[in-house]
């Protein structure tokens, strides 16, 4: 890998009580890479990118994220990442736009510069022309792109994003991987996770995957379209 490492871990292990859920990872994702994160589900992928941000601490092992110790300095870095764990929260009473103000209620450039953000956010993620409507009227997938939208607020250098096309329909799913591939081609790293291995190949530029907790391979996407029946094996596509 020849760009500098956005996101790097070393013998990242988390254990409950006797499970292993990740098990001596050690990740590298360069700037700019599309990177997808493969497994199927139980395999370890929520624990891994909720630790990637200081969410779970770590049994052992390190992680750098943004040059920055994790989760000891995660701070200094958070407001350069941008992400989406788990079903997005949002507050159902409110509006879309609401809870994107609520989000952004101290970022900078004052209250014109905060509109101005939001109503960009909610464009990039097709929402602006439901933005009014409480978030309890949304589809699952119009919550997914109301977290992406949260996650681009801060004009993020790092998107992280734990499957973030879940519960999508095949239009939807289309609409938010265009937008991290163009998000990407601006400059943003992407990581994500999915369960899909037709998820990653139409979205990925490197792919590592993971089976019960451990990194089984981590590799250009190139150099995996050659030898693709090592990953079937590992991960059926559901
Ligand atoms: P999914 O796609 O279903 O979220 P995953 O790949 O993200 O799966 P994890 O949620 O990280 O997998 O779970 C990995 C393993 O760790 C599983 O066996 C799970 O039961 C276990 N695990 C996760 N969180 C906890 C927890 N808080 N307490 C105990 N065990 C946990």
């Amino acid at each position: 890998i020849e760009a500098p490492l956005v996101i790097e871990t070393h013998g990242l292990t988390k254990r409950y009580g006797s499970r292993t859920a990740v098990d001596d990872v050690d990740l590298h994702v360069a700037q700019g890479d599309r990177y997808g994160f493969l497994g199927p589900n139980g395999s370890g992928k929520t624990t891994l990118v909720r630790m990637l941000l200081g969410l779970v601490y770590a049994t052992r092992g390190e992680i750098r994220v943004l040059g920055r110790e994790v989760p000891s300095q995660v701070h200094e870095v958070l407001p350069s990442i941008g992400a989406m764990v788990e079903g997005p929260a949002a507050y159902g009473h409110l509006s879309g736009r609401a809870n994107l103000d609520l989000l952004d209620a101290s970022g900078p450039g004052g209250r014109s510069g905060r509109k101005r953000r939001v109503e960009e956010a909610l464009e990039r993620v097709g929402l602006a022309r439901i933005d009014r409507r409480p978030v309890r009227t949304y589809s699952l997938g119009m919550r997914q792109r109301l977290g992406l939208a949260g996650a681009l607020l801060t004009t993020p250098d790092l998107l992280v994003l734990d499957e973030p096309t879940n519960g999508l329909d095949p239009h939807g799913i289309r609409e938010i991987r265009e937008l991290l591939i163009e998000l990407n081609e601006e400059g943003t790293t992407v990581f994500l996770s999915s369960h899909l291995l037709a998820e990653i190949e139409a979205l990925c530029t490197r792919v590592g995957v993971v089976d019960h907790g451990k990194l089984v391979l981590e590799e250009p996407m190139d150099s995996v379209r050659r030898t693709t029946g090592r990953i079937i094996v590992v991960t059926p596509d559901v």
